[in-house]
């Protein structure tokens, strides 16, 4: 029996990129370091218009506990500070624009520690915290600060999070196949900085080839092994991971570390082995480019900051019209209004959808059927949620748990009625902020 979670969806997988090897992509014309691309504080500017800058660059520091670096993707000058599209707040926000030189020259302080596995704890955290890693799942937290909990709070068990359980995105699939050696490494890094005793590496059932690569992977680091997971959305969650595979319920409004777990996505944990052993910041990941709208949808090498626009005609262009563009995958992503947007450290996918791929919602009255009570991994109950919300009676909906939602959109994906679930929830956690903030 595979292991997993209660609750959950099917949604058709269209994971059409998985035999697509990961191709690079080159340098575009220009790219845009926004200053925040992750949970927290943004990053201050340290350079202005004019500067040099070189492949790994320091160009933006971390300000406060919960910030992190942001660096220059490729050698040229800046063009200015500036706001911008950003994908995720939806919003221009400050960035830093770049015209690159062509030379792509490396930043001279990026240099090989050839005795990275005797890293310590204390300089593993200091690199990966110099490199500017976050989540590259799609959380974008900064991981230096997930590899320092607090003394009270010992992390045992890491996971390493190859789930990958997204329709349409392969991009960790790939990683896997191709990065094995580098991702275990980065995990037996990540394990030594926190003092964890054991360390999984979780992957779907519909990833055989993955699977393999890892279990061969894993025999010389005995603190590690390979648990295969059942094909389920959102099996991939933190929480619903955890769950499954150490029984331990993260609390209501907690942390993985208060049950003792650290979750860290496979693309960081490559991140983290470039960062200790070559000191090579965040700047560029593979990402799947995908969706009926491209001509050669595949899994790309992408320097961060290139335009999704540069991006998709770096990569052959449109076959299509798309009507929706979502950068992450279809269940979680984020609808895009202008593909000015720049690719961030967490941006897993972009997906041009064709109408064929889109359906879109007639909202009609709920029929009460329950099934989204069903399908809720955080045994929520979506359709009084969405009562109260509708009612702007948020203060009830916190009370039944609305703070809780992990946004999966399991709810809204099963409603037979099309209503909009998550979108509520969203909403309301927006309200319940700015209620708290006024407060
Ligand atoms: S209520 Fe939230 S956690 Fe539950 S299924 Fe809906 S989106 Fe997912
Ligand atoms: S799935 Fe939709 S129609 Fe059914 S109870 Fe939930 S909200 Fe109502």
């Amino acid at each position: 029996m595979r292991l997993t979670f209660k609750g959950g969806v099917h949604p058709p997988y269209r994971k059409y990129t998985s035999e697509n090897p990961i191709k690079e992509i080159g340098i575009p014309e220009e790219v845009i370091i926004p200053l925040s691309q992750h949970t927290g504080a943004p990053a201050k500017p340290l350079v202005d218009r004019g500067a040099s800058v070189y492949r790994g660059t320091k160009i933006g520091e971390l300000q406060g506990f919960i910030s992190a670096n942001v660096h220059s993707p490729t050698s040229g000058k800046v063009k200015r500070v500036f706001e911008w599209p950003h994908p995720v707040a939806l919003k221009s926000l400050p960035a830093i624009i770049i015209e690159p030189d062509g030379e792509d020259t490396l930043d001279e302080n990026i240099k090989e520690d050839a005795d990275y596995l005797n890293a310590s704890p204390q300089e593993i955290v200091e690199r990966v915290k110099e490199a500017g890693i976050v989540g590259m799942g799609g959380a974008a937290f900064p991981t230096h600060v997930k590899l320092s909990p607090p003394k009270e709070k010992p992390i045992d068990t890491l996971i390493i999070n190859g789930a990958e359980c997204e329709p349409y995105l392969t991009a960790d699939d790939r990683l896997m196949r191709e990065h094995a050696d580098e991702i275990i490494q980065g995990a037996y890094l990540i394990l030594k900085a926190v003092g964890a005793k054991r360390g999984v590496i979780a992957i779907e059932d519909n990833k055989p080839e993955a699977i393999e690569v890892m279990e061969r992977a894993v025999r010389d680091f005995p603190d590690f092994e390979v648990a295969v997971m059942k094909t389920k959305y959102p099996e991939g969650a933190e929480k619903q991971l955890i769950w499954a595979l150490t029984r331990r319920q993260v609390p209501s409004g907690g942390l993985p570390m208060d049950v003792g777990a650290l979750v860290q996505n496979v693309g960081t944990s490559r991140a983290v082995y470039h960062a200790v052993r070559y000191r090579m910041p965040l700047i560029e990941r593979v990402t799947t480019l995908t969706g009926g709208a491209l001509a050669n949808p595949g899994n790309y090498l992408v320097r961060i900051g290139t335009k999704v626009e540069d991006f998709l005609k770096m990569a052959g262009g449109l076959a299509e019209e798309p009507v929706k563009a979502i950068m992450g995958g279809p269940m979680m992503g984020i609808a895009q209004y202008t593909l000015d947007v720049p690719i961030l450290k967490g941006t897993s996918g972009v997906l041009l959808m064709t109408a064929r791929e889109v359906e879109l919602p007639r909202e009609r009255d709920c029929i009460r059927c329950g099934r989204c009570v069903e399908v809720c991994p955080m045994f929520l109950y979506p359709t009084r949620m969405a009562y109260l919300i509708k009612n702007k009676r948020f203060e009830e909906a916190r009370e039944i748990g609305v703070l809780d939602c992990i946004e999966c959109g399991s709810c809204s994906y099963v409603c037979p009625a099309r209503i909009p679930l998550v979108q509520y929830f969203k909403y309301a956690k927006a309200e319940l902020r700015l209620l708290a903030q006024k407060a």
